[in-house]
């Protein structure tokens, strides 16, 4: 594998293996790598002939309160795993590299964003969207892998591929889960053992939007108040948000369609943990 921190060297590189006819796939991420980025890691190898990673801990997507400074961070592992998965190429870049002197662009997908963790993270999806186009005109790949873990990002960067006529494939992968159902996250190494265990409560929930679907029910705020009464059941847990939406639009709905997902954001001490899950009606009921 190669690793590249240069703008115009990635950039050279993607070029070359274009004009060489090859498939190209891409996979962001800001690094400290657990399955869940090495499951995209082998989606993309599955879908392309090359495989390009960056791992960039991107300033522009914290907030000021956020943990930008404390994000967990190990390039040596990642990148010694990522060599193992068969990826191709590491693109590194430093902050200046990304943000030299004198850069005043923003990309902007309007209304997805203002949902969700939007509505807690007011700047956070402008910095995804601005890093992810750059890193698309960097690597210019044919397809890039998102996972289905951050549901809202995923709709978000499909929404800005089509709006900006990207030509870039965008795909989904399904949230990768520890054992015990806790979806992987980088934030989970912040936890501590009692943490650990009441960050069960997310999963937890999904399991009983589901079963309360299945048996029938069709309200939304007495999904939302049994979820509430669940969560708040685990110590340490404080909740910024449990959501019905539209997966497809992320707008709240007052009863549960045919396609209908649950949207959770809870902080277990300090560490803020999201998750989601598609409730699928059964016709019968
Ligand atoms: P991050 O390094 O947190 O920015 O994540 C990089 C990519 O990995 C994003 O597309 C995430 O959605 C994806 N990802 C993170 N956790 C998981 C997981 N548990 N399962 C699948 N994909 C994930």
């Amino acid at each position: 594998m190669e690793v590249i921190t240069g703008v115009r060297k990635m950039q050279q590189k993607a070029e070359e293996l274009r004009l060489s006819r090859k498939i190209l796939s891409f996979v962001p991420t800001m690094g400290f790598f657990h399955e869940g980025h090495l499951e995209l890691m082998r989606v993309a190898k599955r879908h392309s002939d090359v495989v390009t990673i960056s791992i960039f801990v991107n300033p522009m997507q914290f907030g000021p309160a956020e943990d930008l400074s404390t994000y967990p961070r190990d390039l040596e592992g990642d990148l010694s795993n990522a060599g193992q998965e068969g990826v191709d190429f590491a693109f590194v870049p430093s902050v200046k590299e990304l943000y030299p002197e004198g850069f005043e662009t923003k990309v902007s997908v309007e209304k997805l964003t203002k949902h969700l963790c939007g509505l807690q993270r007011p700047t956070h999806f402008d910095g995804v969207t601005t890093v992810v186009a750059k890193l698309f005109n960097i690597i210019k790949p044919h397809l890039a892998v998102f996972g289905q873990k951050d549901f809202q990002q995923l709709a978000v960067i499909s929404r800005m591929a089509e709006d900006l006529n990207m030509d870039i494939r965008i795909v989904g992968v399904p949230t990768v889960r520890e054992a015990d159902g806790v979806a992987m996250s980088s934030r989970n190494a912040y936890l501590s053992p009692e943490g650990r265990k009441s960050a069960l409560c997310l999963k937890k929930s999904i399991d009983l939007a589901r079963e309360m679907v299945h048996q029938g029910e069709r309200k939304s705020d007495r999904i939302i108040k049994a979820i509430e009464n669940l969560i708040l059941g685990h110590p340490y847990t404080q909740i910024d948000y449990v959501t019905l939406c539209d997966p497809v639009t992320l707008e709240d709905l007052e009863t549960v369609a045919a396609e209908t997902l649950l949207a959770l954001a809870v902080k277990v001490g300090k560490t803020r943990l999201i998750d989601n899950g598609l409730l699928v009606r059964d016709e019968k009921k």
